[in-house]
C-alpha cells in the first residue's frame, strides 16, 4: 500500500490529522531547497528506544540548518508516544518530520512557519531476513560523505539523503543490499542509513564519526562492546584495509545489528561477536520495566 493511502492518523502541527489528510502545498520550502530534518525511532513492547536522545537529535538537526521547532522536546516526546498508542502498535518505526513551509519561495526563507509531523508504521526488518541472516552484501558508493565545511554532516538533514538514494539504486540494480560510502578524505564511512564496525583478532574497528552521523545505536552498540569487555578502536579505516578485517556489521535504527558478509572486493564471516553484540541489542532494546500496555495484555 503507498504511504499516503494507509490509515490510522498522523501527529501534524499539535494536531492529530487522518492519515490520507497529512498533506502539504508544492510550494513548500523543504521540498524545493530540503529545508528538512528527521529522525528516525523504533519502538519495542510499546517504548520507544532512546526516545529523548532523537527528539534531541532532531532538535539540533534543525538548528544545524538554521531553524528552531515550535514544540519542546517534552512535547515532541509526548506526541511521539501518543501516535504509537493512536496506531495501536507494540513493534513500529517512528518518523518524526520537520521542514520549512510555504510562505516564501526562493533561497532566503526567513519567515516561511516550521511545520512538523510524526507518522507510525509497521517496519519488522530494513533488510530482507533471509540476506539478513548470512550476511549482507555491499557495493562501493561512487559519492562520498562531504567534507564538514560542505555541509552541516551532523544534521540529520533531508538533503544529505540525495547521494545516499543515488547510491543505494546504484547498488540494488546490481543485485547489493546497500552501499557502503566513503568520506571525503577516502576513508571508510558509513552504509546510507547506517554505520559500520569490522572485527580482527577479537578487536572491534568502527570509524571515527567526524564527518557522517554518529548514530544513537553506532553508540549503544558501543556501549554494549564495553560491556562485554571487548577492545574497541575507533580511528580513521583505509578501504584497503577491509582486505583484513574477519567480521563486518552495520547499524542503524532501521536496520539494528545487521551481519555483512561482502563489501565490493572484500569478504567477511558472520562471527561470534556479530553474532554476540546482535543478541545483546536485541535484548537492550526491549523496555526495562513492564508498560502498561504489556501489563495490560496480562
Ligand atoms: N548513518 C546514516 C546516514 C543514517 O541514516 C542512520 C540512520 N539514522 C545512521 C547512520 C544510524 O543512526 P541511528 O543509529 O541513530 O539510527
Amino acid at each position: 500500500l503507498p504511504f499516503d493511502q494507509r490509515e490510522g492518523v498522523i501527529w501534524y502541527d499539535g494536531r492529530m490529522v487522518p492519515w490520507t489528510d497529512a498533506n502539504l502545498h508544492v510550494l513548500s520550502h523543504g521540498l524545493h531547497y530540503a529545508s528538512a530534518v528527521f529522525e528516525g525511532e523504533r519502538a519495542y513492547g510499546g517504548e520507544i528506544f532512546k526516545l529523548d536522545e532523537h527528539t534531541r537529535r532532531l532538535h539540533e538537526s534543525a538548528r544545524l540548518l538554521d531553524f528552531e521547532i515550535p514544540y519542546s522536546v517534552e512535547e515532541i516526546n509526548e506526541a511521539c508516544n501518543a501516535v504509537l498508542r493512536e496506531q495501536g502498535y507494540s513493534d513500529a518505526y517512528v518518523r518524526p518530520v520537520a521542514w520549512r513551509g510555504s510562505e516564501m519561495m526562493g533561497v532566503s526563507a526567513q519567515h516561511n512557519m516550521i511545520h512538523l509531523a510524526i507518522a507510525v508504521w509497521e517496519w519488522p526488518s530494513y533488510f530482507d531476513p533471509a540476506q539478513r541472516a548470512k550476511g549482507i552484501r555491499l557495493d562501493i558508493a561512487e559519492f562520498r560523505r562531504p567534507d564538514p565545511r560542505t555541509a552541516p554532516c551532523k544534521s540529520k538533514a533531508a538533503g544529505l539523503y540525495m547521494i545516499c538514494t543515488i547510491s543505494k539504486h546504484k547498488a540494488e540494480k546490481k543485485g547489493f543490499a546497500d552501499a557502503l560510502m566513503f568520506d571525503w578524505r577516502g576513508y571508510v564511512a558509513e552504509a546510507t542509513g547506517a554505520n559500520v564496525f569490522f572485527v580482527k583478532d577479537g578487536v572491534l574497528h568502527t570509524p571515527t564519526p567526524d564527518c557522517f552521523l554518529d548514530g544513537i545505536t553506532r553508540r549503544t552498540v558501543i556501549d554494549l562492546a564495553k560491556r562485554r569487555g571487548y577492545e574497541l578502536v575507533e580511528r580513521h579505516i583505509k578501504p584497503e584495509e577491509m582486505e583484513g578485517f574477519e567480521e563486518c556489521f552495520i547499524c542503524g535504527t532501521a536496520a539494528e545489528v545487521t551481519p555483512v558478509s561482502e563489501i565490493g572486493p572484500y569478504t567477511f564471516t558472520p562471527g561470534n561477536i556479530t553474532l554476540t553484540l546482535m543478541n545483546d541489542y536485541s535484548e537492550e532494546v526491549q523496555p526495562k520495566q513492564p508498560t502498561k500496555q504489556m501489563a495490560a495484555a496480562r
